[in-house]
This record gives C-alpha cells, sequence and structure tokens, in this order.
C-alpha cells in the first residue's frame, strides 16, 4: 500500500501491538496514500480539520471499523459486512442528530468501495467512517450542542495485518464501563473511547495487551475494542446487550459460526469470577477477529495457551472474511482492483 506516516491519534481499536511477547508482532498501522474527505477523495495529507472543529472539542462523532481482505487467489479485496457496518454507523449518527452526505448506507458503501479501488493496493486493509460535528451555523451560540453545527464526514484507510495469534493477556480494568444512562455505549461515539484509552493505558502499565471492563453493577460487559466471550460448561457465554456492550458484528458472526460447529451460544451476565474460572475466554471484534485470552489478572486460562475452541473459531472467522466460505458469500462486498 502506498502510505504515509502513521496518524498522530487513532480513537479505537487498531490493534495495539501486544504486551505479552515484549516485542510488536504488528507493525504500526500505516495509514494509505488517499482518504475521502469533504465530499471528494483526496490525498490523505490535504485531509486536515481546522481547530474549530466542534468534535474535536466535545468527543461528538462516531466512527466504524471495517475491514477488507486481499483474496490471495484474485485481483479483488473483499469487504466484510460493509452493508452492516453502515447501518450501525447511522443509527449512531441518529443519536448524535448528525447527518452525513451521502446518506444511505448503500451510498456510504458505494463511496468506500470507490476509495479502495483508487487506493488500489491489494492488501488486507481497516476503513475507519468517521462522522463528526464540524463547526457552527451562522447565528448559532458557541458551547456543547448537537443542533446548530454542521457535520462532517471522512473515510480513512489503513494498512492493517491480523492480530493476536499467540493470544492476549487482559487486566480487569479498575475503570467501570460507562452505564447507559451516561453514554450509550451501545452506539459508536468517539467520546465514548476516554473510557477505553484509559483503561487501555492501565493495562499496558500493567504489562497486558487489553482491559476487561465491568459495568457499574460488576458484571463483565466488554473489553476496550472487543466483545468477550467465555467457554464454561459446555457453552458459549456472552454478557447480553443489556451489560451495557456495544454489539458487536463480529460477536454476531461468531454465534452463527459456533452455531454450524455445533456450539450455541448464550446471552447472560457473566460475573468476574466466572471469566477467571472459564475453560476459554476469547476476544471477537473488527479490529482482533477472534482473539484468544491465555490470561486475565494475572491468572492463565488453558495453561497460558490459546484453547481448542478460540483456535477453531478464529480458523473458521479468517477463513470467513476471505470469502473461502460459500455459505457467507452474502456477507461480503467484493471490490475488484484494477
Ligand atoms: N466493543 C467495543 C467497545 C468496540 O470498540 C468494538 C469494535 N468496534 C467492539 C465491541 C466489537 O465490534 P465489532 O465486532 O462490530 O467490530
Amino acid at each position: 500500500m502506498t502510505t504515509t506516516a502513521a496518524p498522530a491519534a487513532q480513537a479505537d481499536p487498531a490493534p495495539r501491538p501486544p504486551a505479552s511477547q515484549g516485542r510488536p508482532e504488528t507493525p504500526t498501522p500505516a495509514v494509505a496514500a488517499l482518504a475521502y474527505h469533504g465530499g471528494e477523495i483526496v490525498p490523505v495529507s490535504t485531509a486536515q480539520v481546522p481547530l474549530t472543529t466542534q468534535a474535536l472539542h466535545y468527543g461528538t462523532g462516531v466512527f466504524e471499523g471495517i475491514r477488507a481482505h486481499a483474496r490471495p487467489a484474485s485481483r479483488e479485496l473483499v469487504v466484510f459486512r460493509l452493508a452492516d457496518h453502515y447501518r450501525r454507523f447511522l443509527r449512531s449518527c441518529r443519536l448524535l442528530r448528525l447527518s452525513p452526505v451521502p446518506e444511505t448506507a448503500e451510498e456510504l458503501a458505494a463511496v468506500t468501495v470507490q476509495l479502495l479501488q483508487r487506493i488500489g493496493v491489494h492488501q488486507d486493509t481497516y476503513l475507519r467512517p468517521l462522522a463528526y460535528k464540524f463547526r457552527l451555523l451562522p447565528g448559532s451560540p458557541p458551547g456543547v450542542a448537537l443542533r446548530g453545527v454542521s457535520d462532517a464526514l471522512s473515510v480513512l484507510a489503513f494498512a492493517l495485518p491480523p492480530y493476536g495469534a499467540n493470544g492476549v493477556r487482559c487486566t480487569i480494568s479498575s475503570w467501570a464501563r460507562p452505564g447507559h444512562r451516561a453514554i450509550p455505549v451501545r452506539a459508536k461515539l468517539t467520546g465514548s473511547y476516554v473510557n477505553s484509552a484509559l483503561a487501555m493505558d492501565e493495562a499496558r502499565a500493567a504489562g497486558c495487551d487489553d482491559a476487561i471492563l465491568l459495568n457499574n453493577r460488576g458484571q463483565v460487559a466488554e473489553a476496550t475494542t472487543a466483545n468477550v466471550f467465555v467457554l464454561s460448561g459446555g457453552q458459549l457465554v456472552t454478557p447480553p446487550v443489556t451489560a451495557d456492550i456495544l454489539e458487536g458484528i463480529t460477536r454476531d458472526t461468531v454465534r452463527v459460526l459456533a452455531a454450524a460447529l455445533g456450539l450455541p451460544t448464550v446471552e447472560r451476565e457473566l460475573d468476574p469470577a466466572e471469566l477467571l474460572l472459564a475453560d476459554e475466554a476469547f476476544l471477537t471484534g473488527t479490529g482482533v477477529g477472534v482473539t484468544p485470552i491465555v490470561e486475565i489478572a494475572g491468572r492463565e486460562l488453558g495453561g497460558g495457551r490459546p484453547g481448542p475452541v478460540a483456535t477453531e473459531l478464529r480458523r473458521r472467522y479468517g477463513e470467513v472474511v476471505r470469502g473461502q466460505h460459500e455459505q457467507y458469500q452474502h456477507w461480503l462486498t467484493r471490490v475488484p482492483l484494477p
């Protein structure tokens, strides 16, 4: 991929190199040379926002993380669940009274496909659509508000290899996941990721790769940028949406893939002790894919090695997102490259 320097700030899940191996497993994500910005595809170096940008001050933006994979056998990329990501994006936008242009999931998907084609590189790519409150409309007073402010939309692309093959080590964070009465975490709002950043910073300071956050009731919610599953009593268990989680698209995918393997998923409250005592645990997310957890809060899981169920689900997920399973083609958007 033709790249420029990595961006200075990234809100979410571009996965960090795991601390557990003591060396970076993935290089720093490199941003693609072109971005969609201000209604057109431009060199990323010219895709700038002014200091007055409202979202910079108040966290009033929404975003998505989407992956496109290079298919080894053909000159095309396949984007995974593109329409589902943009449907969630538009739901998040509604909460913040954001009206991005283009305005439908189909049009947003088309812009994204066009961007990938213009970048034109046959390489795994991570896409970052970002809609944000931009500048005060004439006559609007300055201050924290969702009305009287214009909206903007950008889409960035990064080269980003897979993450977490050897599993990750997690803390249980001292930071709580915000409850839905404070911030609607089921929407993917930029401001919410202050919570993720604090928890990740604490985890890294403890020599770990990620943090699992509990909600205000002390039940397991999710990791900083991923959902959590455990294998317990022969069942997969994942916290329900009422546990103050983002309803991950990977979470939904894994549920389907596990069911096809004869392994049902139960959505129920999960307390931290059950997490520590689980036979296996793993994270799911667009950035992390399916990543086994090998240690939680200083306790090894599965002898400190990725468990068989997590390993199998990770393998199948990796095949499905690359279009290697006929029955899941409906999740893919094909992008022929020039
Ligand atoms: N929870 C949070 C807080 C996240 O940032 C993400 C990443 N988008 C997820 C869960 C997983 O969501 P998805 O599988 O849709 O990427």
